[in-house]
């Protein structure tokens, strides 16, 4: 039996790792649950899953939950990273979203946690800090990004000297097949719809725009360990094989599945034991062929825009994240177009002094910077 803190249980990820651990109620146990706002739907789960600890980081919205008996629930950010440093907490599920997701990841790092880590921004943010805070710890991560939990069981039992290249695999996002010159009047509703997975509006927003590659380009550099010389890009529309990687004596292992965030999430939970389930499987017949194109860059200008952060690094990963983190929140708003999202960032990363080798500190003073600056950069376009 095993106890899971399910950070951002009310969120896409959450949802489906709840339903993963519903399966299993003899391997999984959990010990606490947060939100950030979704109250109505954080009662339902407290109340159905009994955890020991709960959290409401919205102090609000958290007025407006009942106490339910023996959960102790915490309200505001500070109540994750208690919540991850509990002695009972054997492994944590982190599927917040966005920048909110660093702190409660370190305190975890800290507390030597075993991570099923979804989040990708607090990686992309602090990547070489998280992995170096990783050494002489106990603690480890388990990718649940499909293509990052792909890589991580391909290179499983292999050398990283042996390594040749990895091929991140990506969909292509709901615009695919769109002109550029189309993009310029794409709508919101559009942009939501993903041809392949159902998702979080944010990352889903991502996924149109290939944002959400760049920063997993990012992600795959630190979690593994490689240049970004070595990662190539590959969008593959069927969405099966969730990324390969080659060795040097030209050996190809790649890793597919059906196209289901409960695979991934329940190997994070399993690791290392595999179960048994009734997810939906690949049927080769019924596939019959498999397709690859290079991306376009030029349509895409996101992913160009994290190519250039991944061979400068420094605190300018923070930057990209936080620009476009505000880009996306105000394209949902319907305050900017799709195609200012590019726009916005560029000009932000274009005015940001970089500073190598940051601290934690030099971090999230980037980030409150890109912020601050994002918001002047729309409030100029307008
Ligand atoms: P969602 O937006 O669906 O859910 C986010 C969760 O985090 C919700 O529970 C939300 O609470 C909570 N949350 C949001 N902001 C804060 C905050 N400031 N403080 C505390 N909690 C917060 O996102 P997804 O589930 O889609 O994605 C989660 C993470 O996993 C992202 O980093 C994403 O990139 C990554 N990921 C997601 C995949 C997917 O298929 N969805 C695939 C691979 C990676 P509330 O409900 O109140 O808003
Ligand atoms: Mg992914």
């Amino acid at each position: 039996m095993k106890n899971i803190a399910v950070l951002g249980s009310t969120g896409s990820i959450g949802l489906s790792a709840l339903e993963v651990i519903r399966h299993f109620p003899e391997k999984f146990r959990v010990i606490a649950l947060s939100t950030n706002s979704n109250i109505e739907l954080f009662e339902r789960q407290i109340k159905e899953f009994r955890p020991e600890f709960a959290c409401v980081s919205d102090t609000a919205a958290g007025k407006r939950l009942k106490a339910v008996k023996k959960t102790k629930i915490f309200f505001g950010e500070g109540g994750l990273e208690k919540i991850v440093q509990e002695k009972n907490t054997q492994e944590v599920l982190l599927a917040i979203s966005g920048s909110a997701a660093l702190l409660p990841l370190i305190k975890a790092i800290e507390a030597n946690k075993q991570i099923a880590l979804a989040n990708k921004e607090a990686l992309v943010m602090a990547g070489p800090i998280i992995m170096n805070m990783m050494v002489n710890k106990k603690a480890s991560i388990i990718p649940v990004d499909s293509e990052q939990s792909a890589i991580w069981q391909c290179l499983e039992g292999h050398k990283s000297a042996n390594l040749k290249s990895i091929y991140l695999t990506a969909s292509g996002g709901p615009f695919r097949k769109t002109s550029k010159k189309k993009l310029e009047g794409i709508s919101l509703a559009e942009v939501l719809k993903h041809p392949k997975w159902k998702m979080g509006r944010k990352i889903t927003v991502d996924s149109a725009t290939l944002m959400n590659k760049g920063l997993e380009l990012l992600e795959t550099m630190f979690l593994f360990n490689v240049q970004s010389e070595k990662i190539k890009i590959l969008i593959h529309p069927e969405a099966i094989i969730h990324s390969m990687v080659e060795f040097i004596d030209g050996v190809v292992i790649a890793q597919l599945s059906a196209t289901d965030m409960r695979i991934p999430i329940q190997y994070a939970l399993s690791y290392p034991e595999r179960f048994a389930n009734s997810l939906p499987t690949v049927d080769f017949y019924k596939l019959k062929e498999l397709h690859f194109e290079k991306p376009d860059f030029k349509k895409f200008p996101c992913l160009k825009l994290a190519l250039q952060v991944a061979a400068e690094l420094g605190t300018k990963p923070a930057v990209l994240n936080a620009a476009n983190e505000v880009s996306v929140r105000e394209f949902l708003n319907r305050r900017i177009n799709f195609v200012d999202i590019p726009r916005i960032i560029e000009r932000v990363l274009g005015s940001h002094r970089n500073k190598l080798k940051p601290d934690l500190a030099d971090i999230i003073d980037a980030d409150s910077w890109a912020r601050l600056e994002s918001y002047k950069t729309i409030g100029e376009l307008s």
